[in-house]
């Protein structure tokens, strides 16, 4: 096996990380990055960094992902990447014609120290920016945080860069999603459209990293959020940020620059977040429920009972990211599963394991930040055996090793299909996630029981 080597024996460990359980700051940048329509995602460092961002972003959604690089060589590693950014800014404006070029910093372009906000100046006092067109930038140093700390960063620059406050409020809601699927994107955009809610969402990569074969190449797919809508998010009524890890600096700045009331809240997966998502909304808009999600609720609350004495006790560990982590751990909560292990490699805060320890009891493990990783979860695990595994791609080498049936959630999924088409989030989402738990637990019961107890009906 792969990791027969793993000793069960935890001991602590203060400056390794093994097998990480995040990956880099700038994938998750370019990925908030591709949710703004016509948005050219910009890497400002070397040729393989910008490769393997794109390369996990491709793999992760099956389609090819658009991204620049700053290309630095030997000379802009030691002398800096201005000269190298402001040829690209004009290559990419020449070539590509994007309305935005959303760069994000590597770890190469932050030791060496570069001021993106000077180049940038530098860019448009030399007229390399075309009329109406922008250049923007977050800091993404990836010798610290992950890519959800590189998402949410991404997003504060968006905020920071385009939301206006004119003084003239208009009735929108806006929604800040942290990083998760397309899928869930749209679900998300679903329940506020089934709500009648006039809604602003940014990023929002739903039509874009899963956008349908139609057998037209577009460089810049249908999808994304309008920049125009994002510059009124600075005059919406409200502003509701879902998952603190991702959302919590770009609340703050719609906030405090533009006098936008704002409230973080989970991401709705499973039946008490996504209520809570919708009282929210009853509340803050003013508006009822559609009797359309009455019912998706009611299918999602029918299959739970109806199936509740295959998930009722069993035990789960959960890899992932802070806020898609909560979501979890509140489903498996709400369905009567038991968590013993939630790891993740993004440092959460101590707020957020307060709160998952309320959510998952007493007995629960929870570990986040740099030794957080998949060589420990593997300990956990051994020490400890859960019945169903949730986690990435990654964690299938644990879940071969160890025999458990592996639940892909977060990200990467570079070995399965569905995650950007069926979202986890809302009821539709509960239902999807359920289904698959079900799946899981009832293809083991095939698997494992003997003959005599092998039943057609379950
Ligand atoms: S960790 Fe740093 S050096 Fe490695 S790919 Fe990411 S930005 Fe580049």
């Amino acid at each position: 096996m792969l990791l027969r080597h793993t000793p069960k024996e935890i001991t602590e460990r203060g400056a390794l990380t093994i097998n990480p359980a995040k990956t880099c700051q700038p994938v998750g940048a370019m990925y908030a990055a591709l949710g703004v329509h016509r948005c050219l995602p910009h890497s400002h460092g070397s040729q393989g960094c910008c490769a393997y961002h794109r390369s996990a972003l491709t793999r992760h959604y099956d389609e090819p992902i658009m991204a620049s690089t700053s290309s630095f060589t030997e000379g802009a590693s030691v002398f800096g990447g201005m000269a190298n950014l402001l040829e690209s800014i004009n290559n990419i404006f020449t070539l590509y014609d994007p309305d935005i070029i959303a760069v994000n910093t590597t770890c190469l372009s932050e030791v060496i120290g570069d001021d993106l906000n000077q180049i940038i100046n530098r860019a448009v006092s030399e007229n390399k920016i075309p009329a109406g067109k922008t250049v923007l930038y977050a800091s993404t140093p990836s010798f610290k945080g992950s890519h959800v700390t590189g998402y949410a960063n991404m997003l504060a620059a968006l905020a920071r860069h385009f939301a206006k406050n004119t003084g003239n409020r208009n009735g929108d809601i806006t929604i800040l999603p942290s990083f998760i699927e397309p899928s869930d994107m749209a679900e998300i955009k679903h329940i506020l459209s089934g709500m009648g809610i006039a809604y602003i969402m940014y990023p929002d990569t739903s039509g874009v990293v899963n956008a349908p074969m139609d057998g037209a190449f577009r460089m810049y797919p249908k999808g994304g959020a309008p920049r125009e809508k994002i510059i009124r998010s600075g005059d919406s009524r409200c502003a509701l940020a879902l998952g603190r890890a991702g959302t919590l600096e770009a609340a703050r700045l719609l906030d405090t620059k533009c006098k936008v009331r704002t409230e973080v809240l989970e991401l709705p997966i499973g039946i008490s977040a996504t209520d809570n998502f919708v009282e929210t909304l009853i509340r803050t808009a003013g508006v009822t429920v559609p009797e359309s999600l009455n019912v998706e609720r009611g299918r999602l609350v029918d299959v739970l009972c109806d199936k509740a004495q295959y998930v009722y006790g069993k035990k789960v560990s959960i890899m992932g990211d802070p806020d898609i982590l909560l979501g979890l751990a509140r489903f498996c909560a709400d369905a009567g599963m038991r968590i013993l292990h939630i790891v993740s490699g993004t440092p959460a805060g101590a707020e957020w394991e307060k709160l998952i320890k309320e959510i998952a009891g007493p007995g629960v493990v929870v570990k986040t930040g740099a030794q957080a990783d998949l060589f420990y979860l593997h300990q956990l695990i051994q020490n400890n055996k859960p019945d169903i595994l949730f986690g990435n791609t990654y964690c299938k080498y644990i879940a071969r090793d160890m025999d458990i049936p592996l639940i892909r959630t977060g990200f990467p999924i570079y070995d399965r299909v569905g995650h950007s088409y069926f979202p986890i989030t809302g009821y539709r989402g509960g239902l999807h996630l359920l289904v698959r738990i079900l799946d899981a637990v009832m293809d083991r019961m095939d698997r494992d029981s003997p003959e005599e107890s092998f039943e057609l009906v379950m």
